[in-house]
């Protein structure tokens, strides 16, 4: 058994003052008030002093970091990757593909479900595996792309846009062993419908996205399964006020939840704080769009098969921005200023509100029986340190 202590701990009901977190085997056995509970005899806690435990960051959308694309099938891509992001807190990530000729996805899904069964075996109680634990961990794959509007395809190339077919799908459902957990798609394409409802049923996350939808085209969309929207205002039909497009309905549609990179260069601050407003405490989700550049300085990288510029911040593919630089930490912190949040507001919508929208419920949150990924955050926002299941990071 372990145990730490600090003098604030977020939980789904709020901050618990002088805190202790008991952990044994990788789960949360407690996390409660110190004074309410005896530490089991011969424990000695680990004292974070001044600082807030929160749980670890889910990103949901991550194309690579330091150097190294999820696509990539070099052994030491993922693992780079995942060392990167635990240093930035997020304890667990969806990698995340781009639209690629069909056998490299088919053979990047293949690669990233071993990485996801992986992890999954590592982890169970039989066989644990420390040397999983120390970088975060990939809980399913992201399929952004193929079935893409042409209209708002950022920088996903033409020709390996696909019209969103079952075969299709099957394709990749069948390559990646079941370990599609969400599914960017555009909604207004022939057929969207049908594949939408069909990648509900096997419990994927249908999200809305690089999109030219029209307002009732998105409701359509979201009364045929899909829940969550991708990079909302990015690669999307503007909101317009007398052209209300899928924006008016991912803002204000409670049926969905939606994500945001909040680097202060894909969305102005101050839409970040519509989206905020609109979508609330409960809703809102940050995402990076990371790529491999992420942790890298300036320079030339890969996303996917193509090739993207970073200068100051900006990733940039023949001048439209790829991706992002951002890391989680950055996104939590600017959430807070850009909305007025308070930071265990901004922090839910990097673990709390992106597990629910992967209806995970062992992540996001610091409760009896969850899995013990958690970070420690000064007054800022700063990740001082991160651990997974219980084991920390090195940084
Ligand atoms: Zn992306």
């Amino acid at each position: 058994m372990l145990a730490f202590t600090a003098a604030r701990l977020l939980t789904s009901h709020g901050v618990l003052e002088s805190a202790l977190l008991l952990v044994d085997e990788g789960r949360v056995v407690d996390a409660v008030s110190a004074a309410a509970r005896q530490l089991p005899a011969g424990v000695l806690p680990l004292n974070f002093g001044d600082s807030l435990v929160v749980a670890g960051y889910l990103d949901l959308h991550v194309h690579g970091s330091a150097g190294y694309d999820v696509m990539d099938d070099a052994p030491e891509a993922l693992p780079a990757i995942e060392r990167l992001l635990a240093r930035h807190g997020v304890t667990s990530y969806f990698p995340t593909t781009v639209s690629a000729p069909i056998d490299t996805t088919l053979r990047a899904l293949e690669r990233l479900a071993d990485a996801v069964e992986k992890c999954e075996r590592d982890c169970s109680g039989e066989q644990k595996n420390t040397k999983r634990t120390g970088r975060a961990q990939p809980l399913g794959i992201h399929l952004e792309g193929p079935f893409i509007s042409h209209a708002r395809r950022g920088v996903h190339l033409s020709e390996h846009l696909l019209l969103p077919k079952l075969e299709t799908f099957e394709r990749f459902w069948q390559a990646s062993r079941g370990s599609i957990r969400m599914m960017t798609i555009a909604p207004e394409l022939e057929s969207a419908k049908e594949l939408i409802a069909a990648a509900a049923a096997r419990g994927v996350c249908v999200s809305l996205g690089h999109s030219d939808a029209d307002f009732s085209a998105a409701e359509r969309a979201i009364a045929a399964g899909a829940r969550h929207a991708t990079h909302t205002f990015n690669a999307m039909r503007p909101l317009g006020h007398r052209d209300a497009g899928i924006a008016a309905a991912v803002l204000t549609d409670s049926r969905v939840t939606a994500d945001i990179i909040a680097d202060g260069i894909h969305v102005e601050p101050s839409i970040v704080k519509l989206f905020a407003v609109a979508k609330g405490a409960e809703q809102t989700v940050l995402i990076t769009d990371a790529t491999a550049a992420t942790g890298m300085p300036d320079g030339r990288y890969r996303l996917g098969s193509m090739e993207v510029d970073v200068k100051d911040g900006r990733c940039t593919s023949d001048g439209r921005l790829a991706g992002s630089v951002l890391t989680m930490d950055v996104a939590v912190r600017n959430l807070a200023n850009f909305a007025e949040w308070d930071l265990p507001a901004a922090v839910a919508a990097a673990n709390q509100n992106p597990a629910r929208v992967v209806r995970n419920t062992n992540k996001g949150v610091l409760a009896a029986g969850a899995d013990a990924d958690f970070i420690v955050l000064d007054s800022h926002g700063n990740v001082r340190r991160t651990f997974v299941r219980g084991v920390e990071c090195s940084r």
